[in-house]
């Protein structure tokens, strides 16, 4: 594990943000920002408005050399309890809106929240992104992700992705990005900051759009644990076939191997939805991780499948 960062680097980096006129917050827990509201204080949290404050704030945390970490809406992490050995950038400004250029054409900020962005879509007569109205967070962790649902992911529908990458702006073609099951390359270099997406969306008949937001909305109200603290489903699936031909689902795997329901501290395996784990209490990221980790043991064991999680961690977690 990493050193708590000093405050005399902390006291440094603020000065220089002031300098240059870029927002932050000192000392704030982000168990606020997070769906599952775990998350110890963080000491910094710095808010570029634009693109050029962005690159400002990197060449910053470059020169004053300090571990960084980009935080969306917190829907899909496990954040640390002792979240003090780095500082995180959180992006604010542009980067909530989104614009309409032509018919069907959208600009979508990385800070735009989906679920009111991709409903107003909807209800504005466009088809096709229903489904992203009922997933939380914001666009730039979908992105990450290529976030899905019911039989749709972000990508089928991107035409260009906007990001930074070695202090350079770049957009690329969604066939330029690496990408499958809940995975982009992204995920993996952590060198990317997605400022942005395009879409192009055809017209579709309004009544049909606002059955099949209704249906989006009750199959996921009907499967899912409702108004509970979470980051979603915990694992991937594994794309793996049962004897009947269909998927295997991590929930069933998790079921068989008898951890429906099993707690630890304020920490508990859902039993509504086995592929959550819910807050209940005052759970802290060492009880998710407990068991994250029995999970993967168990299951194991009794079917010899490696599970892999979905959620990502930040920060350290013993
Ligand atoms: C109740 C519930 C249901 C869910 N259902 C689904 C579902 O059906 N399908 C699905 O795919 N997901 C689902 N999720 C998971 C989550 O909502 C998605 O993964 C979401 O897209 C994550 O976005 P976020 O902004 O919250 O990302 P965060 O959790 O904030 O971050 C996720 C990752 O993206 C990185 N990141 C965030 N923003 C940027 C950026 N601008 N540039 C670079 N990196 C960035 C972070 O560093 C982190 O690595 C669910 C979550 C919950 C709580």
């Amino acid at each position: 594990m990493s050193q708590t960062i000093s405050e005399s680097r902390i006291r440094n980096l603020k000065e220089s943000l002031e300098l240059s006129k870029i927002s932050f917050r000192s000392e704030v827990r982000l168990s606020v920002l997070s769906s599952f509201k775990i998350g110890g204080i963080c000491p910094l949290i710095v808010e570029p408005e634009n693109t050029e404050q962005v690159l400002e704030v990197i060449s910053i945390f470059k020169k004053s050399e300090l571990p960084w970490k980009i935080l969306g809406g917190g829907s899909n992490l496990l954040i640390s309890d002792h979240p003090d050995n780095f500082v995180t950038l959180r992006l604010s400004g542009t980067f909530k809106k989104f614009d309409s250029f032509e018919e069907g054409r959208f600009r979508i900020g990385a800070a735009t929240n989906t679920t009111p962005t991709f409903r107003q879509i909807s209800q504005a007569g466009f088809r096709g992104v229903e489904f992203l109205s009922t997933i939380p967070g914001w666009t730039g962790g979908a992105v990450i992700q290529n976030a899905g649902c019911y039989g749709g992911e972000l990508f089928d529908l991107i035409q260009t992705v906007e990001f930074l990458r070695n202090d350079e702006v770049l957009i690329k073609k969604p066939n330029e990005i690496e990408h499958g099951y809940r995975f982009t390359e992204f995920l993996n270099r952590k060198d990317s900051i997605i400022l942005g997406i395009e879409i192009l969306l055809e017209k579709g008949n309004l009544e049909e759009i606002e059955e099949s937001l209704k249906d989006k909305r009750e199959r996921r109200n009907s499967s899912q644990p409702e108004n509970k603290k979470s980051a979603g489903s915990v694992f991937k699936n594994p794309k793996i076939l049962k004897e009947d031909g269909k998927e295997i689902k991590a929930w069933e795997l998790i079921d068989r191997a008898g951890l429906r329901g099993a707690f630890k501290g304020g920490a508990q395996i859902s039993p509504e939805h086995c592929n959550f784990i819910v807050n209940v209490g005052a759970a802290t990221a060492s009880d998710v991780n407990y068991l994250v980790e029995l999970v993967l043991d168990k299951v194991f064991q009794q079917s010899g499948i490696l599970l892999k999680r979905e959620i990502e961690y930040f920060g350290d977690i013993p």
